[in-house]
């Protein structure tokens, strides 16, 4: 706590933030993601000294909502176009198996990619600022809006991935409508993920679980809770909140 301290008496938000943490020590690294920093609501993030490499980090949340939206409406229509009516409860089931595949996903990226661990010996400058530019800056500036939801190209890209390695093993049908499950759990992802951040109060008692099981893993342990838009796998591989 007393690096933190110290980190923001240093920490220049007008200044390239990569550049900054790349003078970090180790443990001030591990301060610096763990304790989140206040920001003004709108104050801007430098992270980079081009001024254009932020504008391409940056995503608007509802361009994306809208982007994504379109997207699975699309897919879905897509999917119902392959699928002849007696298929039909099939295709459902084959969506719903996209949309737990994208939990899992989900869980699996944010645990050991997002959050994969370091070997204080190993650990570099440019590691330092290639984990901020990464996930590391929504976890040091969680109020931060620009760096939370994720890119639409990024997404297409993932898309046809994923469509060229399924169609080989499976129908059209059963392809399409897994991506739609999958691009459609990552879409309630963003939108539930920049809710439990900036949305409005509910008393629903699941999606408050959901929110306070994330919140907890920015203001509490960041160890625990990777799952965002369902706590299924946290509950199956030990990682819940205690
Ligand atoms: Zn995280
Ligand atoms: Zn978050």
């Amino acid at each position: 706590m007393a690096v933190h301290h110290r980190l923001q008496h240093r920490l220049r938000l007008d200044e390239p933030i990569l550049e900054q943490v790349q003078r970090f020590t180790y443990e001030e690294m591990l301060a610096f993601l763990q304790y989140p920093n206040f920001i003004e609501e709108g104050q801007e993030v430098r992270l980079h000294r081009d001024p254009s490499e932020d504008k391409r980090r940056k995503n608007d949340f509802w361009l994306n909502m809208l982007f994504c939206w379109a997207y699975v409406v699309t897919l879905v229509g897509l999917t119902l176009h392959h699928t002849h009516r007696p298929e039909l409860t099939l295709t459902c089931v084959n969506f719903l198996l996209g949309l737990l595949v994208w939990t899992l996903v989900e869980y699996y990226f944010h645990r050991f990619l997002l959050h994969k661990e370091q070997q204080p010996e190993k650990i570099t400058p440019d590691k330092f600022a290639e984990i901020v530019d990464g996930h590391g800056i929504h976890h040091a500036f969680p109020q931060y809006r620009p760096v939370i939801v994720i890119n639409p190209r990024k997404i297409i890209v993932y898309s046809v991935g994923i469509y060229l390695g399924l169609v080989w093993l499976v129908s059209t049908r059963c392809t399409l409508a897994v991506l739609s499950g999958i691009i459609a759990g990552l879409t309630c992802y963003d939108a539930l993920h920049y809710w439990m951040h900036f949305g409005w109060p509910t008393s629903f008692i699941p999606l408050l679980n959901l929110r306070r099981s994330h919140l907890k893993h920015h203001y509490r342990d960041t160890t625990r809770g990777f799952g965002v838009s369902s706590t299924l796998w946290d509950h199956v591989f030990g990682t819940s909140h205690r």
